[in-house]
C-alpha cells in the first residue's frame, strides 16, 4: 500500500483582526475542514477507487468531527483517525494516509488551526497567530511521496551533536552528503541559524534553506504552518528530487521527507491571502458563546436534528418515482402525492445558487439563540435562493457585510455552526457570496536541468487570473532563493 500527496488545499476565514484571517463566531476547525475538503473538488467523493475513505484530523477539532465529516460529506463508511496538534501531527498522519493498509480508496489529512490567543491577554487583546485549515488527498497516481519523518526531544543545550544529527537524517532518507538529488529547508526558531553553517560544513553536496517568515495572514499556526513548510519545499523540488523538511528547536529537533514523483494540484491561495473583512465591533473576539450555553430559542430535539442532517447539510431531497414530484427538505413522503414507497435520494445543487430574494436582520430582530453571533458581527443578511424549479431554502448569509448581497447574485452553501444545544453545537448550511477559488496545477519541469530557474516570475504573484502562471512564479521565486542560498554557501 503506498499513496502520494495528489492535491493539497488551502482555506482561510474570511474576516482579519490585526495581520491574521480569524475564524468568524459560526466557524470551528470542523467547518472550516469541510469547506477545505469541498475545495479538493469531485475528486473526493467520486466513487470506487477514488472514494474517499479515510480522514486524518490533525489540529483542535471538536467532538461532532467524530460523526460529522461523514454526514458532510455523504460517506457513510468514512473512518475518521485523529493525530496530535503540530509538525509532529502533520507528518505521522501524512504518512499514516500514505502507508498504513485500508481500503482501497483514497485518503485524505485535515489539519486546522483556531487563532490562537495570546497568553495572560484577554480573548482578543491581542493574537499569537490566524486561523486556518488544508487538506491533503492522497491517492495511488503518482505525486509528491511520504517518505520517513521523526522526533527527538532533549535537554536545553544538551542534544546531539549537530554534525552527527545532520548525517542522521541524510541517511535516513538515504540521501549522500556529498552530493545527490535533494533539497534542504530548515525551519527552526533562532537556533536555526546556527545550523546552516554546519549543514554546509557537513553535506556541501545538497541544497540548504532557510524557511521563510510565517505565512501571511496566519503567522505561527501549530498545525497549519508545516502545511505551509511543505507549499515551499514543493516549489524547490524538481521531479525525481529528494526533499526534507528539518525543524530545529529548543528541546526537539525533527525532519519530514519526501520526494516528488508527478504533479501535484495546489488549490486556494498560498502566497497573499489579501486583506479580510474587518469586524464593526470588539467584540468579535469574546467568543461568549459555548457548547453547553442554553439556547433560549426554537428548540430542534436531537432525534430529529440528526434525522433531517441530509437534507439539512447536504441539500438532499426525495425523488418520487410515482409522480415524479420532488420533495425538499425530505419527510419520508411525497409532498405532492403523498405516496411514501419507493422515493429516491436526490441531491440538489449546492452552488452558483440564485439569490431570489434577501433580507437584513438588524440587532435586536434576530431570533434569541443568534443572539451571541449578533453581538460579535453585527446585523446580518437571509437569503431566498433558488435549489431547482419550484424548490427554495431560505439561508443566513454568512462573510458578508450585510447589505452587499443582491437581488440575482450567485451564492455558495457552506457548513457552519447555528446556535448551541443540548450541549453540543447544531450546525447547518449558510450561503456565502460566490467567490473563484485560485488554483495552481503545478507540474513540476521534467528533468533535471536548474536553467529554467532563471524564469522571470511574474509580477503579480498572488490571485492571478491565469492560476498556472501563479505557480510558475512561485516556483520562479523558489528557485531564486534556493540559488541564493546556494552561493551564499559557496562565499562561505
Ligand atoms: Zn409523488
Amino acid at each position: 500500500v503506498s499513496r502520494s500527496i495528489l492535491s493539497v488545499a488551502i482555506s482561510r476565514p474570511a474576516w482579519q483582526v490585526g495581520p491574521f484571517r480569524v475564524e468568524g463566531p459560526d466557524e470551528d476547525p470542523f467547518t472550516m475542514g469541510v469547506e477545505v475538503l469541498r475545495r479538493l473538488g469531485g475528486s473526493v467523493r467520486t466513487a470506487g477507487a477514488s472514494e474517499l475513505h479515510r480522514v486524518h484530523l490533525v489540529g483542535p477539532f471538536p467532538p461532532e468531527a467524530d460523526w460529522g465529516f461523514a454526514e458532510a460529506l455523504g460517506l457513510p463508511g468514512l473512518e475518521i483517525r485523529r493525530h496530535p496538534t503540530g509538525p509532529s501531527g502533520l507528518w505521522g498522519a501524512l504518512a499514516a494516509a500514505a502507508h498504513d493498509a485500508g481500503g482501497p480508496g483514497r485518503e485524505a489529512v485535515v489539519v486546522a488551526d483556531s487563532a490562537g490567543p495570546r497568553e495572560n491577554a484577554a480573548w482578543g487583546a491581542s493574537l499569537k497567530w490566524g486561523a486556518a485549515a488544508a487538506a491533503f488527498l492522497l491517492g495511488g497516481e503518482r505525486g509528491l511521496a511520504v517518505l520517513r519523518h521523526g522526533f527527538r526531544g532533549h535537554a536545553p543545550g544538551r542534544g546531539p551533536s549537530m554534525r552527527a544529527q545532520i548525517l542522521a537524517w541524510l541517511d535516513a532518507l538515504s540521501l549522500p552528503p556529498t552530493g545527490g538529488r535533494g533539497e534542504i529547508l530548515l525551519a527552526g526558531d533562532e537556533e536555526a541559524g546556527r545550523w546552516l553553517p554546519v549543514w554546509e560544513e557537513v553535506a556541501p553536496g545538497v541544497s540548504v534553506a532557510s524557511a521563510g517568515s510565517d505565512p501571511p495572514g496566519l503567522g505561527p499556526a501549530p498545525s497549519v504552518r508545516p502545511a505551509f513548510l511543505l507549499w515551499d519545499l514543493f516549489g524547490r523540488l524538481r521531479t525525481g528530487e529528494t526533499g526534507m523538511i528539518v525543524e530545529v528547536g529548543r528541546g526537539r529537533s525533527g525532519f519530514a521527507g519526501f520526494r516528488l514523483e508527478g504533479a501535484v494540484r495546489w488549490v486556494g491561495d498560498w502566497t497573499e491571502p489579501g486583506t479580510g473583512i474587518r469586524p464593526a465591533g470588539d467584540r468579535f473576539l469574546e467568543r461568549a458563546a459555548t457548547a453547553s450555553a442554553v439556547s433560549q430559542g426554537a428548540y430542534v430535539p436531537h432525534p430529529r436534528y440528526l434525522e433531517n442532517l441530509p437534507s439539512r447539510w447536504r441539500l438532499v431531497a426525495d425523488r418520487c418515482p410515482a409522480c415524479e414530484g420532488t420533495t425538499f427538505p425530505q419527510r419520508g413522503f411525497c409532498r405532492h402525492c403523498g405516496a411514501s414507497e419507493n422515493l429516491a435520494a436526490q441531491l440538489l445543487p449546492s452552488e452558483s445558487l440564485e439569490v431570489e430574494a434577501v433580507t437584513t436582520i438588524g440587532s435586536g430582530a434576530q431570533p434569541t439563540e443568534f443572539d451571541p453571533q449578533v453581538a460579535a458581527t453585527g446585523p446580518y443578511d437571509v437569503a431566498l435562493v433558488s435549489l431547482a424549479p419550484g424548490l427554495r431554502a431560505t439561508l443566513q448569509v454568512a462573510d458578508a457585510p450585510p447589505g452587499q448581497l443582491q437581488v440575482g447574485d450567485r451564492v455558495d452553501t457552506i457548513l457552519r455552526r447555528l446556535y448551541p444545544m443540548e450541549g453540543e453545537w447544531r450546525y447547518g448550511l449558510k450561503a456565502v457570496p460566490r467567490a473563484g477559488i485560485a488554483e495552481s496545477s503545478a507540474e513540476p519541469p521534467a528533468g533535471s536541468s536548474r536553467a529554467v530557474a532563471t524564469t522571470r516570475p511574474s509580477p503579480s504573484r498572488s490571485r492571478s487570473p491565469s492560476s498556472r502562471s501563479a505557480a510558475t512564479s512561485r516556483r520562479a521565486s523558489s528557485r531564486r532563493s534556493a540559488s541564493r542560498g546556494r552561493r551564499r554557501r559557496r562565499a562561505a
